[in-house]
């Protein structure tokens, strides 16, 4: 992540950091909260390049410094990572900690550390912690990363300065996978279906989610024409392409679009669709639809993605989705 990224993407967290250096009022303890994918560990790095940079523009750092390439390949002396052993972090991993800060910084009179998962520290990891944080250093700085701000001791919270980092709009993710390079079709699928832009670009890296999408084409087409071949693509295609709950949930979600899109063609609102390769099967099959049946073909997506949490057999679930997405059509 650049800081570009960073400002685009969460522009108050750019703001907090670029404050309190600008100031000159850096805490001795940052909390970054936020889900999954939102950046709070590159934010982290940035904050930590952007301090310990020697040439940096602004408020840039400016990543080609021997500092900031040290940070970025986790071979600063002065800058620490702390990950969980296992499932927690523990006690022996805070003090190792505290012993590498009661030397002397290496390079340069700063200290910078970084606690990823911070909810994941045990009772007495936490406690050795707190200590930490109730006599800081002028110079040590320490950046807590969690996705359950919950389950962060009160007191280890109000030692620190929460910095809150927000899911990223469908938007943002679809902008900031462009700028990555990621073709159209594929980034505008994967933006809407997750708020994580880890994931979403991970998706988007990923043949199995360019197959889901040929897929769920494969399925449409198939609809508009028979019955029989639209379960065999069910048989053929689809079972054995979404074997888990979550991969027939992401299936789901990419029909739900198309028939979004086929809604959009219908109401003349091109410039929204995400199908944009399938324009000339839209027109021909819109026909077939009134706005009404798309409607309910939409609502009928929607159950079955509910349906996916009750276990029922999903072969069945699916036989049933096709019926339903063939009812009431010009073509029965
Ligand atoms: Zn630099």
């Amino acid at each position: 992540m650049s800081w570009k990224t960073l400002e685009m993407n969460q522009p108050h967290v750019a703001k907090t950091i670029t404050n309190s250096i600008r100031k000159g009022r850096v805490a001795h303890a940052y909390l970054f909260k936020g889900q999954k994918g939102t950046g709070k560990k590159e934010a982290a790095l940035l904050f930590a390049k952007r301090l310990f940079c020697l040439t940096h523009v602004h408020d840039e750092p400016c990543e080609i410094c021997v500092n900031c390439r040290r940070i970025e390949s986790g071979n600063h002396p002065d800058v620490h990572l702390v990950i969980p052993d296992g499932n927690s972090i523990k006690k022996q991993q805070i003090e190792q900690l505290q012993e590498e800060f009661t030397k002397t910084a290496v390079e340069s009179s700063r200290k910078l550390y970084i606690i990823e998962h911070a909810d994941q520290m045990t009772v007495q990891a936490a406690n050795s912690l707190l200590k930490f944080l109730e006599e800081p250093s002028a110079k040590t700085v320490a950046i807590l990363l969690t996705e359950q701000f919950h389950r962060i001791l009160p007191t280890i919270v109000s030692r620190c300065q929460v910095v809150s980092f927000h899911p990223l709009s469908t938007e943002r993710i679809y902008a900031y996978l462009q700028q990555e390079g990621v073709a159209r079709e594929l980034a505008i699928l994967a933006a809407r279906v997750t708020n994580n832009v880890e994931e979403a670009y991970q998706l988007s890296q990923d043949d199995w989610f360019a197959q889901a999408r040929k897929i769920v084409i494969q399925l449409y087409e198939a609809l508009n024409k028979q019955y029989v071949q639209a379960l065999l693509v069910i048989q053929q295609h689809w079972l054995t392409h979404f074997t888990n709950k979550e991969q027939m949930n992401i299936g789901l979600d990419l029909l739900l679009y198309l028939y979004k899109d086929l809604l959009y063609v219908i109401l003349g609102e091109k410039q929204q669709i995400a199908y944009d390769d399938c324009i000339s099967e839209f027109q021909r099959s819109r026909f077939l639809y009134c706005e009404k049946q798309i409607a309910q073909h939409m609502k009928a997506i929607l159950q079955a993605k509910a349906r996916l949490h009750t276990n029922m057999n999903p072969q069945l679930l699916m036989e049933q989705l096709v019926l339903q997405l063939r009812e009431g059509s010009a073509f029965v």
